[in-house]
């Protein structure tokens, strides 16, 4: 949780939307929130009054994972919602599973398109066919490699191969791609798209400069910071300079824009929340130092470094993902050595 989010304003005070409802932020902007089966458990979707091929209507942000939940909430939003116009058009900010979830059924039950990044687009496509990665006994022995070796966390990672795939059971057969520095035309504003990399493959933020408005997905959150993970698929990754990059280039847009994140509340503060969250992250690596400093860590040993609480396995894999990510950054940065030992896990110590 974010000690300093008292420096953050909510401009819409303790309002939430009531599930199945929408609260207006702009005019034809309204904010949607699903649940979620989580410790996290909500999102925030969008809706944009738009106009596509002469025809009235709107543009969904975002979708919600794949439940009866779900979709029963969706179609109360469309009865209830939209002014009696259809959705024209779905666009996916990333490939998790509570932004993507939806997307093939929204898609179908309007005949409209999804728009999200070509890598966004494949890695779903990836993800929700079961036969391959994100999951499974790749996953384990990942994470057996970093530390996590207690039986039963291993028996649990190991039987989640369709973990994705369960909430994403179905990826649209097309798409249109965003690309960054888009401008796409929704409605009566143009919107640019913003590119964020570490927490997704290529992630989508979506600027509205006429109304003050940014759609910041789950790069920029008030209250908990951005997941950046190392996964299996790609163990030398270095996702968290590639995030703080990202995060920095925001720095761009005007400082009073109201920011609408994924998880959380609309607020005001976006230079401030970049700067706890760049602080954050410099914390978090001085202290992997001091740590490793003591005697060579694993990814696992510093979960309680880093987190200094306990986790459930959601949690941990979650958890594992962010220590070896931060790890990875300081080793590909040349401070920390990076040493495979003789019971097969790697640890760290400074150089
Ligand atoms: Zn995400």
């Amino acid at each position: 949780m974010n000690a300093l989010e008292h420096q953050l304003t909510y401009p819409l005070g303790d309002t939430l939307p009531e599930p199945g409802r929408t609260v207006e932020l702009a005019p034809g902007v309204r904010w949607v929130r699903m649940g979620l089966p989580f410790a996290l458990d909500h999102i925030n979707l969008w809706l944009l009054r738009d106009e596509a091929d002469g025809r009235a209507g709107w543009a969904i942000v975002d979708c919600g994972i794949t439940s009866d939940a779900t979709c029963a909430a969706w179609e109360q939003v469309f009865a209830d919602e939209l002014d009696g116009l259809p959705v024209l058009r779905v666009i996916v900010t990333h490939m998790h599973p509570d932004h993507m979830g939806l997307a093939h059924w929204l898609t179908q039950r309007w005949n409209c398109r999804l728009w999200i990044s070509a890598t966004d687009y494949n890695a779903a496509r990836l993800a929700s066919s079961a036969t391959t990665g994100f999951g499974g006994a790749s996953a384990a022995a990942f994470m057996a490699s970093h530390g996590l070796t207690d039986p039963a966390s291993m028996e649990k990672i190991r039987a989640r191969s369709n973990y994705y795939a369960s909430m994403v059971p179905q990826v649209p057969a097309s798409f249109r791609r965003l690309l960054d520095a888009d401008v796409i035309r929704i409605g009566e504003h143009d919107w640019v798209c913003h590119v964020g990399y570490g927490h997704a493959p290529e992630h989508m933020s979506l600027h509205c400069p006429a109304l003050g408005l940014l759609i910041s997905g789950d790069m920029v959150l008030p209250r908990i910071s951005t997941n950046v993970s190392v996964i299996d698929l790609e163990p030398e990754a270095n996702p968290l300079p590639l995030y703080l990059a990202s995060l920095e280039r925001m720095r761009a847009l005007p400082a009073d824009t109201l920011v609408l994140p994924s998880h959380g509340r609309p607020f005001r503060g976006l230079h401030t929340r970049i700067d706890q969250l760049q602080s954050h992250h410099d914390e978090r690596f001085a202290e992997l130092m001091v740590a490793c400093a003591e005697q060579p860590q694993s990814a696992a040993d510093l979960l309680m470094v880093l987190f200094k609480r306990k986790l459930d396995l959601h949690q941990t894999t979650f958890a594992m993902g962010e220590s070896i990510a931060h790890l990875n950054a300081l080793w590909l940065a040349g401070r920390l050595r990076r040493t495979l030992h003789d019971d097969g896990i790697y640890r760290f110590s400074p150089i």
